[in-house]
This record gives C-alpha cells, sequence and structure tokens, in this order.
C-alpha cells in the first residue's frame, strides 16, 4: 500500500490524459486554451503501465481528467485499459460533457463504473456566460442518458455567485427526482486567476449551514471517496455535496495522487512543481515505476498553503486535472 510519513494511504489515483480543452470556463481558462507545453500526452500502453504500478500498490479507484478527457479519440480504449487492471475497483471521469449524448454509452461499453459532469448554472444563458458554450441543454440531455442507464452521476459546480439567489433552489429542485449528487466546489486559488478569485471566493460554510438549517444531513462516505462532504434529505432523491479546501484539517484525509498528461508525478494539486516518472512509463517498467514512486511519495507535504495564496506550479486546474 502506498503510504506517506504522516501515515495517509493513497487508493485514489487522479489520471490526466490532456491537458487541451475546448471550453474557456472564466476561472480556469477564461482566454480558452494556451498550448504551453508538448502535447506529447501518454499513449495506452504508457497508462497501461501507470495504472498497473497504482494498482499493485493497493490503487483501487481512477479517475480519468484533463483538460477535457473527452477530446481524446482513444477514451474508449483508455477507459478499457484502466478497468481491465487487475484490482482497479472504480473507473470515473471527469468531463465538461459537451458531446455526452454521443459519447456516454460507448464509456459505459468500456468499463466507467461512475461520471463527473461540470455544470456551473442551471440557467442556459449564466452556463454560457461562465465556459463560454451554449451547450447546457445537450450537457443535461447525457446526464439524463447516464442516469437511466444506473451509472452514478456526480455534478461539479463552482461556487460563485451563480449558487445565490434563485441559482441553488434551481439546483435543489433539480434533484428532488433525480439520484444525482450535485458538488459545490470552493473555488480555488490559482496561479491566473487570482483577481477573479479576490471577487468570487466565499467559503461553503454558509451553504453547510443553510443545508443543515433545512433537514439536510451528513451522509457516511468510503475510504475511497473524495473529499466532499455530502448531505441528503428525505424529500430528495439527489445528494448535496460541498468541497471546502480551505476549510481547516482538509488534507488531512488526503487518499490521492495525481498523474498529469505528460507523465509527471503531483504529490498535490498545489504542489511545487510536478515529479517526471515518464521514463519509467515508456520503457513500461512497472517495478521501476513503483519504486520511484513510494520513495517521492516521502516528500508528500502535509497540507497545502492555499490559505496563504500559495499555489505552487499551478497556473489553472486544466493543466493537471482538478
Ligand atoms: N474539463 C473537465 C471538467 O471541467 O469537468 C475536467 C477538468 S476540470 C480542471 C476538473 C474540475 O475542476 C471541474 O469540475 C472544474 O469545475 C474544477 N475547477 C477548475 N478550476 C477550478 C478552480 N480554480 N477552483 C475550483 N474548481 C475548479
Ligand atoms: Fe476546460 Fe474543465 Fe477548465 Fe472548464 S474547468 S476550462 S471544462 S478544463
Amino acid at each position: 500500500m502506498l503510504e506517506d510519513r504522516y501515515g495517509r494511504r493513497f487508493s485514489y489515483l487522479r489520471l490526466s490524459i490532456t491537458d487541451v480543452c475546448n471550453f474557456r470556463c472564466h476561472y480556469c481558462l477564461p482566454d480558452g486554451y494556451q498550448c504551453e507545453s508538448s502535447r506529447d500526452f501518454l499513449s495506452l500502453p504508457e497508462i497501461k503501465t501507470t495504472v498497473a504500478a497504482f494498482s499493485q500498490l493497493g490503487t483501487k479507484k481512477v479517475r480519468i481528467t484533463g483538460g477535457e478527457p473527452s477530446l481524446r479519440k482513444d477514451l474508449p480504449q483508455i477507459i478499457e485499459t484502466v478497468a481491465n487492471t487487475t484490482g482497479i475497483e472504480q473507473v470515473a471521469i471527469t468531463t465538461n460533457g459537451y458531446k455526452l449524448p454521443q459519447q456516454i454509452q460507448s464509456w459505459i461499453d468500456a468499463g466507467l463504473t461512475s461520471l463527473n459532469v461540470s455544470v456551473d448554472s442551471l440557467d442556459p444563458r449564466l452556463f454560457e456566460s461562465i465556459t463560454g458554450h451554449d451547450k447546457l441543454d445537450t450537457i443535461l440531455q447525457g446526464i439524463e442518458i447516464a442516469n437511466k442507464a444506473g451509472l452514478p452521476v456526480k455534478v461539479n459546480s463552482v461556487l460563485m455567485d451563480q449558487v445565490k439567489g434563485e441559482g441553488f433552489q434551481r439546483f435543489l429542485d433539480w434533484i428532488k427526482h433525480k439520484s444525482i449528487s450535485v458538488r459545490f466546489i470552493e473555488l480555488m486559488q490559482t496561479g491566473d486567476n487570482l483577481s477573479l478569485f479576490n471577487v468570487q471566493h466565499q467559503s461553503g460554510q454558509s451553504l453547510k449551514d443553510k443545508l443543515l438549517s433545512q433537514g439536510w444531513t451528513r451522509v457516511l462516505k468510503e475510504s475511497t471517496a473524495g473529499p466532499a462532504q455530502e448531505f441528503q434529505h428525505p424529500d430528495y432523491l439527489g445528494k448535496i455535496g460541498l468541497i471546502m479546501p480551505y476549510s481547516k484539517g482538509f488534507c488531512e484525509s488526503c487518499n490521492r495522487l495525481r498523474i498529469s498528461s505528460l507523465g509527471q508525478l503531483h504529490l498535490c494539486l498545489f504542489a511545487e512543481k510536478g515529479l517526471d516518472l515518464r521514463p519509467f512509463m515508456r520503457s513500461e517498467d512497472v517495478a521501476g515505476l513503483q519504486t520511484e514512486l513510494k520513495r517521492l511519495l516521502q516528500d508528500k507535504a502535509s497540507g497545502h498553503w492555499l490559505d496563504q495564496g500559495i499555489t505552487g506550479a499551478t497556473k489553472h486546474l486544466a493543466m493537471i486535472g482538478g
């Protein structure tokens, strides 16, 4: 099992397969994708080697992310490769869902076990103003198809002004009869978004207080679960989650490691730098990769310093996958 010097165990890998994205979410890539590094993204054999190495060290869940992972034409094969790796029990994806209705069945057929779709607003105009794309209806259709097929669906929404007033109520109405978990993520500062962060960042605490006062109660979580605090209500089929990276003790239960689309290990979303594992991936050296991984893991810091405005090398989350 992968364990760091603080006794934290890592059973969850977030694997970025591209840093390219077609959206322009204004907290992430407001000017759209700018090609800042090589586009020599991990190949299928390299992904196979990586996931084999992690799974033999106790990884049970892999989340495929990006950039926008669905821009890769070989995504079904990537999902299949991860799903067929011995020891991997859950294969999830985080996507903007811009082509979800056409793509979702092939992902399910390939072995996908859960889906996260980013939907920052249920108001089509607001959605378009945040992402730069008039795609809300298509994305919601795709979510409906996934939900009907029985795939667990979570919706990520970055906590900004869009949930003030009517915005939050729209989400509540939407999940009343749908088994979907909507997770509000506190806006995180990155190298590129300081001015937006200064205006838009808000703590999830007031939303949490509101939920508790309206009869929502905390749900207990599994060991491979993410950092969301989840809430349920007897009148709602869906759930609400809150991800509050600025809250005290957030990093104490960290259970995930990240691999970038160029094969670098990121010990934290806000680490100072990525650590190169690509040579082991290229030469399909599972044992070598494991030895290096265990060594590097001992340098994982106890937590991030986001509260002090220290964002490490992370200019935006499309770089490593959020
Ligand atoms: N393109 C895919 C998507 O948007 O779902 C996957 C990559 S995206 C970087 C992963 C998640 O990070 C999305 O849910 C996005 O909303 C979230 N995200 C991006 N930048 C963020 C920020 N500065 N603070 C909080 N969440 C952010
Ligand atoms: Fe693209 Fe996702 Fe970033 Fe939006 S949050 S710009 S969809 S990578």
